[in-house]
């Protein structure tokens, strides 16, 4: 089925606005403008329902979101339909439709003319529709099966699997180390991408549906996993990625050096009015206000970290980006469905910072213990320095946010020693070893799924994972299974 047959030609590319970076650089709120019912109904009518909707391909929606139904919905004015539709593919829509970078938009047909159907934009609106009309509510599962799974992590891997395992009629218990379930969503990503009573209603669907919340108990450090597998008929480890990459930059003990996570972590607390002292990212305060600021590295973190100085006041930030500066517009015909390299602009990195590329940290540089200084050079496109090109940008706090090497040595996995295989991947991250299909470990009732199995990775990845093990964890319990894929 087809929305309007003509929409793609008529309507022009709609989404969200945000509020002027000046305005929006004084709060932690999120920013985006509200769009009106009937301009979401005329974005989906640009969807023109291809013959094979690239958008929940293998290239697209990693939850294969059924995209082209919705956007139909959508135009025919029928939200309870696209909002029911929606939820049978994706636990928590109001997330991904507000973070999720959007692969389906890069695979989208309309993408060849730089015009993709607005389909975040969409899922985001049908998602938020969904909190109106009273359809995020418990949906507790009619009979019980007796069977108890515990799920050690609370992001969205956790949450996804919970939710579904607990649908399936099992006993569900969630244990997070942290004080408040969501994982990097909640105490990762910053505010003004995501507010997190989003986190706090699915949690109360949750808890209404039966599963319980340990929070504070850091499995492996105050409860053995032996004492968890004993306990439990399964146990489904979705601890996360968060070993960051180390640096190996000198200097990195200066006082004004951190890594990127126990300064998002405590501006999140902070703005929760938690004290700002996590489990896993025990650090001194850290504000920007007032100072200068380089951040090195050039992902989701580092924005985080840009949008999150300039929120506290930071007089300049610097984004160091060790790659080389994109080009603008990328070859359709070469990379068409896949995810391009191509120049974008967050919307932190828009609020003024200043950006360069292929540029090396060589050193962080200080008087007395404080940093004063980084030094950077030019790089060639092996990565190589070139020489003679070495400078000096002013700084009084550094964050290195160059990626996560993956699980932690000690707690869960130390716990276990050789019995859980891990491996390395291509990006060096040191991962649980578990398959796509039945998400099991070397450790018998012990799956893992997220980025804990995947590496660093993205919200609507974790998603997927933690619905395809909650198939397997129900297959595994009953022997047959009705959870989809
Ligand atoms: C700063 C930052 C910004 C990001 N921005 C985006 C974005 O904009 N869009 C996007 O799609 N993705 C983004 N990502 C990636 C995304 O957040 C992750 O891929 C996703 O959260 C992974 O989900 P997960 O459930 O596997 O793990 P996590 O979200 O890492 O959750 C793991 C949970 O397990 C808990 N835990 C770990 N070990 C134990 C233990 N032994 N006992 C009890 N609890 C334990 C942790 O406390 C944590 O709550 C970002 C990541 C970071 C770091
Ligand atoms: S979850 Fe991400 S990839 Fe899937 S439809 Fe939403 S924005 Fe697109």
């Amino acid at each position: 089925m087809m929305g309007k047959v003509t929409g793609f030609l008529e309507i022009d590319r709609q989404v969200h606005k945000y509020q002027p970076a000046a305005d929006r650089i004084r709060h932690f709120r999120e920013f985006t403008l509200p769009m009106s019912d009937s301009e979401v109904e005329k974005q989906a009518a640009r969807c023109m329902d291809c013959g094979i909707p690239f958008c929940h391909g293998p290239n697209g929606c990693p939850v294969h979101n059924q995209i082209p139904d919705w956007n139909d919905l959508i135009y025919a004015g029928d939200w309870d339909a696209a909002i029911r539709n929606l939820h049978s593919t994706n636990n928590f829509p109001e997330w991904t439709g507000r973070i999720c970078p959007a692969p389906c938009e890069e695979a989208c047909t309309l993408n060849l003319e730089d015009i993709p159907v607005a389909i975040k934009t969409i899922e985001q609106a049908i998602a938020d529709k969904a909190y109106e009309t009273g359809y995020v509510r418990p949906y507790p599962a009619e009979k019980q099966t007796g069977r108890k799974v515990a799920v050690v992590g609370s992001g969205p891997a956790g949450m996804a699997a919970a939710q579904q395992l607990g649908r399936a009629g099992h006993e569900v218990h969630v244990y997070e180390r942290e004080s408040r379930p969501g994982g990097l969503m909640r105490y990762g990503i910053p505010d003004f991408k995501i507010e997190k009573h989003y986190i706090d209603r699915r949690v109360e669907q949750m808890q209404g549906e039966g599963v319980t919340f340990h929070c504070g108990v850091n499995v492996g450090v105050d409860k053995p996993v032996d004492e968890l597998l004993a306990e439990y008929d399964a146990v489904l480890y979705c601890g996360g990625s968060e070993k960051p990459r180390p640096a190996g930059i000198p200097g990195v003990d200066l006082h004004g050096v951190h890594d990127a996570m126990p300064y998002l972590v405590q501006q999140n607390r902070r703005v929760a009015n938690e004290d700002i002292q996590s489990v896993a990212w025990p650090s001194e305060p850290i504000v920007a206000g007032g100072k200068h600021v380089v951040v090195v590295g050039g992902g989701d973190t580092a924005s985080d970290c840009v949008g999150t100085a300039f929120r506290q006041g930071a007089v300049r930030v610097t984004q160091l980006d060790i790659r080389p500066q994109p080009p603008e517009k990328e070859d359709k015909l070469t990379v068409w469905p896949y995810w391009a390299t191509k120049m974008r602009t967050s919307s932190s990195q828009a609020e003024g910072a200043q950006r360069e590329f292929q540029v090396a940290t060589l050193e962080f540089v200080g008087e007395d213990g404080e940093l004063t200084a980084v030094k950077c050079c030019e790089v060639d496109e092996k990565r190589k320095p070139v020489e003679g090109t070495e400078f000096f940008i002013r700084a009084d706090l550094a964050f290195i946010a160059i990626g996560f090497a993956g699980v932690p040595e000690g707690g869960f996995a130390g716990n276990l020693g050789d019995r859980l295989e891990m491996a390395q991947d291509a990006r060096r991250s040191h991962n649980v070893v578990a398959n796509e299909v039945d998400y099991r470990t070397s450790v018998d009732k012990l799956f893992a799924a997220g980025d804990v199995r995947r590496g660093q990775s993205l919200v609507v990845w974790a998603i997927r994972e933690g619905r395809q093990a909650a198939r397997s964890i129900d297959e595994f319990l009953m022997g047959t299974t009705l959870l989809p894929r």
